[in-house]
């Protein structure tokens, strides 16, 4: 069994890898480390082997590791899962990114908690490309108003877009769901020409990094790849 600092090294390779044979800026490729499920000594694990980021999506579980590793100076934490919207002050308040939002209501509490005391919080909003019923996320239809509405609120910075596209999909249909937040990204960008921090995209999982690197993941979230199979997977 490989141990969790090998494995975050592989990932680093493998991402330098994918960036570099699809032509891309190197360093373009940021990884997160989903570590949900996982204990404070796993994530610990991984910092050692320079890992800094890390995604986390129940919010209980992370404010423990959270304050369990409140020795590591330069964490950044994201929160990836689904936002409840009694939580989230919390989330404003403990995490430095947020990938998971999809309605206004989240965005405009999240502004409002995270004051301005703090640096703004990175946001992405999160779309559901393929339209899944069963899925959380905003229309592609919906995105251009929703976007405009979040970019005006004080403590939030838009950064960008993040799916979650089934990754049991043959390559062609996930490709073409990659393909369609890059486009969705790249109308935000002319629409909004002097937002630069526009810059974002959150896409590809252990399964799927290297075909998300190739249409335009600027964050790749990886769990298994690094910590292992999750319990009851
Ligand atoms: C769990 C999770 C991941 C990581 O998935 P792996 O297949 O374990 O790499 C990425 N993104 C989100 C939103 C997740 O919930």
């Amino acid at each position: 069994m490989s141990s969790i600092a090998d494995n975050v090294g592989t990932v680093t390779r493998r991402i330098q890898k994918a960036t570099r044979n699809a032509g891309r800026e190197p360093g373009s490729v940021n990884l997160l480390a989903v570590s949900k499920t996982r204990p404070a000594s796993d994530l610990r694990a991984a910092h050692s082997a320079g890992q800094h980021a890390f995604g986390e999506n129940y919010l209980q579980e992370a404010l423990e590791k959270i304050d369990a590793l409140s020795d590591l100076r330069d964490l950044e934490w994201h929160f990836i899962g689904p936002i409840q919207s009694n939580k989230t002050r919390q989330i404003a308040q403990a995490f430095d990114w947020v990938h998971s939002v999809d309605r206004l209501k989240i965005a405009r509490r999240l502004s409002e908690q995270r004051g301005e005391s703090a640096p703004p919080l990175n946001i992405c909003l999160q779309v559901n490309v393929n339209e899944e019923t069963s899925k959380a996320g905003c229309l592609l239809a919906d995105l251009p108003a929703l976007a405009r509405d979040i970019m005006d609120l004080p403590n939030i910075h838009l950064r960008g877009l993040m799916a979650i596209p089934d990754p049991d999909q043959p390559d062609t249909e996930l490709r073409a769901s990659f393909q369609a937040l890059a486009d969705a990204l790249e109308q935000l960008r002319r629409d909004n020409p002097g937002d630069s921090r526009l810059d974002t995209l959150s896409m590809g999982m252990s399964g799927d990094l290297d075909l998300a690197i190739e249409e335009g993941a600027t964050w790749v979230r990886i769990g298994t790849a690094i910590f292992g199979a999750r319990d009851g997977q």
